[in-house]
């Protein structure tokens, strides 16, 4: 029994392995890598990047104080206005927080057909009352959303506080993100807010979030969640037997579900799906009122996450049908189908003119750069087809989204250089 679980777990490894592979086969135009190098010789370019150096003790300052501001899921408040504050302090041209709570900062182009954004998310997953301070130990801090995504916060401040205090002048608008409701339940609200019809334009999109140098995520992983709530009139279970149980259907709907979606999720593009929570009831001897469950639905393919959803309704709808017919005394079941989650998912061709400047610009950083297919807030965008990357925030880090998340200032500063040399790309500069 073990070795065949040891060779079920290889023939994964091999596929999974495959799969990076594949999305790994790109071409970068020479062009761009002139270009990049073309920048790198600039003069203020190169002012820029020691700057951005001279500047680490400072960025490591304001991580720190950003990180000890809690920002649970519908929280971030607190923390934006000090965010703000900053952009204010910073130099920025104007500054504002929108209805959605996003914090935005414009730095006025020289030219302003376009406008590039930069954006790093304010919120954590971590809920109010989490402690927050951060420990260090020797070159590595420890606290919840340290790497996810303050370090990416902190980074902003630097780059603007470089490009103003080295005057360097970008051609396109250049407007600065902290957004709102990235993680979990916030389900991006603060770019779906940005994006919606009559928002601010915006052209081109950077996000920071997550990860090493190298990571060029131009890819949308898209994601439905649902919260399905059968009830009830609930009672005594033997005095009240007879009654609709909410359990007996929740069950049985998971039971309709699994059947059909493992039937079709063996085929086609990859999609997923998974029973997260269950919860409800009171008692062992009571009919419950209530029975609840959370599901999450992933897949590359925008249609097969319709497909998906319609598999559950017509699962819920069954069993529903059924549980009610079984009963034998009492009203009716009901159920309420909830959408609680909405990532839409999408692909952005590698020869877009911001990936491949994205690409050759940490090629150049002596890093090989990998494509990957995410669930950030760049899915907004790049679902609507506008150009749309999210890159690393350096360092080293890991336990993301635990509390014992952490990072290590392992030549931190060069991922701020680098998101400067790609915005800039994107933006042009005089
Ligand atoms: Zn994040």
């Amino acid at each position: 029994m073990k070795n065949l679980k040891f060779i079920i777990a290889g023939v994964f490894f091999t596929l999974h392995t495959l799969e990076l592979h594949a999305q790994n086969e790109f071409t970068i135009e020479k062009k761009y890598t002139q270009t990049t190098k073309k920048f790198l010789k600039k003069s203020k370019i190169k002012a820029a990047f020691e700057r951005i150096a001279l500047l680490d003790p400072t960025t490591l300052k304001r991580h720190i104080e950003l990180t000890e501001i809690e920002a649970p899921p519908f929280k971030e408040a607190r923390r934006a206005k000090v965010f703000a504050d900053y952009f204010k302090t910073l130099g920025m041209d104007s500054v504002w927080i929108d209805t959605e709570g996003n914090v935005l900062g414009l730095l006025q182009g020289s030219e302003g057909n376009r406008t590039v954004a930069l954006d790093a998310h304010l919120d954590t997953v971590f809920p109010e009352g989490t402690e927050v301070k951060v420990r260090i130990e020797n070159d590595t801090l420890y606290a919840p959303g340290i790497g996810d995504d303050t370090r990416g916060l902190s980074m902003l401040l630097t780059l603007l506080e470089t490009i103003k205090t080295e005057q360097i002048q970008p051609k396109d608008n250049l407007l600065f993100v902290g957004s709102v409701g990235e993680e979990g339940l916030g389900d991006l609200r603060g770019v779906k807010h940005l994006f919606r019809s009559g928002g601010p334009s915006i052209d081109a999109w950077i996000a920071i979030d997550g990860g090493a140098i190298g990571r060029v995520n131009n890819k949308g992983l898209g994601s439905y969640r649902y919260r399905i709530t059968f009830s009830g009139p609930g009672g005594h279970s033997w005095g009240a037997f007879g009654l609709a149980n909410p359990h007996h259907a929740l069950g049985q709907a998971i039971t309709n579900f699994v059947q059909t979606a493992d039937a079709y999720t063996r085929k086609g593009p990859k999609t997923s799906y998974n029973v997260g929570v269950i919860s409800g009831g009171t008692s062992i001897n009571s009919i419950p009122f209530e029975s609840v469950m959370e599901i999450d639905i992933r897949s590359v393919d925008p249609a097969r996450l319709e497909v998906m959803e319609s598999l559950l309704e017509d699962a819920v709808n069954q069993a529903l049908l059924d549980q009610n017919q079984r009963k034998r005394r009492g009203p009716e079941l009901t159920v309420k189908i909830d959408k609680i989650g909405n990532r839409p998912s999408g692909e952005l061709s590698d020869q877009l003119p911001l990936v491949q400047r994205t690409l050759a610009a940490t090629q150049a950083f002596g890093v090989t750069p990998y494509l990957t297919r995410g669930s950030t807030n760049s899915n907004i965008p790049i679902a609507k087809g506008i150009p749309a990357v999210t890159i690393g925030r350096g360092g080293d880090g890991g336990n993301a989204h635990s509390l014992d998340e952490w990072w290590t200032n392992k030549e931190g500063h060069k991922a701020i250089q680098l998101a400067l040399l790609i915005l800039l790309m994107e933006a042009g500069m005089e």
